[in-house]
């Protein structure tokens, strides 16, 4: 049941004293902002209206009288959206005028306005260098109020040479070098030797001008932890570089399975071996070892220095299967630990001496042999505790004592002659 008629006529009545009391505030309010109304269309209606500069629009009486700030303007500024706006443009234009200055460009008005329809006038400017060029003022400031550079062609200019500039640093800093400039950009090669483009003609192509700019080294970088967290597991990357973090990359664990390995699915470990055999009962890394030859999967000479448990034969044979038939090195019953800080110790030094590798990040062209024996060489005489016994063998005298490489059986160097250091005396020292 709703309340009966004569209630309800009285709602209506009494409401038409405060609608009355509406429409004398909305014409109050038009009369302070000096317009004139046309045609009246109530509280919700369309009333049209003049502005005082002659402008036609309409409003409604209840935008006008609901709010502090009407159209989103305070009641101090014209409402009339085409006088706030010419108000705008002379702004703008004052503001150009300024900034101009401070630049030193003379500005010469046409009776030209601009595309917008916002009705900017177009100068024609001309800047201390001689540029010519038109601009208006609708942009002469950034989001943050700072001025913008305003001829093109000095901005481009300046940013070209912040650019080169940039390039410089990153090339100093990162040790690589230029290999062509361009107007608008340069090569460089990394000190891996990885060619990389940066155009300094683009605000994306001047922020890609970081010291980390080298994709190549960066997926090196992460096949290198990729293949250590591997090498944690007990397993060996055969992969030669790094896929994708979703993606296997072939490996094989200690006990000779080969499977792919998902880097971000590393915990399992091989698939093949019992769960649980790697909560620790991993066997230690006691071998290391340098081989050589021609690789199979590169067709380039090369050199691999690397670790291994056991006798380490099971690696080699892999190698040797790869054309890595020639042993240079192989020192077995290091104390546990020390193969992998060897490894390390020899794979820091050649990325130092600048060698790029031919595949993943431990193989390396074969000409690398005399620094990689130098630097176990070195890593032996550091270590403290152990006595190195210096026989310094002859690269050429370990070549020549190489059987032919058909013969796919691991070749066995004399170890009197190709053991630089025997790891006897690393195991007496560090065990006792
Ligand atoms: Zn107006
Ligand atoms: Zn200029
Ligand atoms: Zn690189
Ligand atoms: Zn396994």
């Amino acid at each position: 049941m709703i309340g009966d008629a004569s209630k309800s006529q009285d709602v209506s009545a009494e409401a038409a004293v405060h609608i009355a009391a509406l429409m004398d505030l909305f014409r109050e309010a038009c009369r302070r902002q000096d317009w004139t109304l046309n045609k009246e269309r109530g509280l919700k209606g369309w009333t049209d209206v003049r502005c005082s500069a002659g402008h036609d629009f309409s409003v409604t009486a209840l935008d006008v009288v609901t709010s502090p700030r009407p159209f989103g303007v305070d009641p101090g500024e014209p409402w009339c959206g085409e006088c706030r706006n010419i108000s705008w443009v002379a702004q703008c234009q004052a503001d150009l005028k300024v900034v101009a200055e401070a630049q030193g460009i003379e500005l010469t008005v046409t009776n030209k306005r601009d595309a917008t329809g916002d009705g900017h006038v177009v100068f024609s400017a001309k800047c201390p260098e001689g540029h010519v060029f038109t601009l208006t003022g609708a942009r002469t400031r950034t989001w943050r109020g700072d001025p913008v550079v305003l001829c093109a062609r000095c901005k481009e200019v300046a940013e070209f040479a912040e650019g080169f500039a940039k390039i410089e640093a990153v090339v100093r800093e990162t040790r690589s070098a230029i290999v062509k400039k361009y107007v608008n950009g340069a090569d460089v090669r990394c000190r891996r030797g990885h060619l990389h483009t940066f155009s300094v003609d683009s605000w994306d192509g001047r922020q890609a001008i970081r010291p980390d700019f080298c994709g190549d080294c960066g997926k090196m970088a992460k096949f290198q932890s990729f293949s250590e967290s591997a090498k944690d597991l007990g397993i060996t990357i055969l992969e030669s570089k790094w896929i994708a973090a979703s993606r296997p990359h072939r490996a094989v664990c200690f006990a000779a399975h080969e499977f792919g390995l998902v880097p971000n699915k590393m915990k399992r470990g091989c698939p093949e071996c019992p769960r649980g055999m790697y909560g620790g009962s991993v066997p230690p890394h006691d071998v290391y070892y340098v081989v050589s030859g021609l690789d199979a999967t590169t067709g380039k000479e090369t050199v691999k220095p690397g670790i291994s448990s056991g006798s380490g034969y099971n690696r080699l044979r892999q190698h040797a299967e790869d054309g890595l038939t020639a042993q240079h090195l192989r020192i077995s019953g290091l104390p546990a630990g020390t193969a992998r800080t060897l490894e390390r110790f020899v794979l820091d030094g050649l990325d130092r001496e600048g060698w790029l590798s031919t595949r993943g990040v431990e193989y390396f062209p074969s000409a690398a042999l005399q620094d990689v024996l130098d630097l176990a060489g070195e890593w032996f005489t550091n270590v403290s505790g152990l006595s190195p016994r210096p026989v310094v063998v002859d690269v050429s005298d370990v070549y020549s004592a190489v059987e032919p490489p058909e013969v796919l059986d691991v070749v066995d160097v004399d170890v009197e002659t190709a053991v630089i250091f025997d790891s006897d005396d690393a195991r007496v020292e560090l065990t006792r």
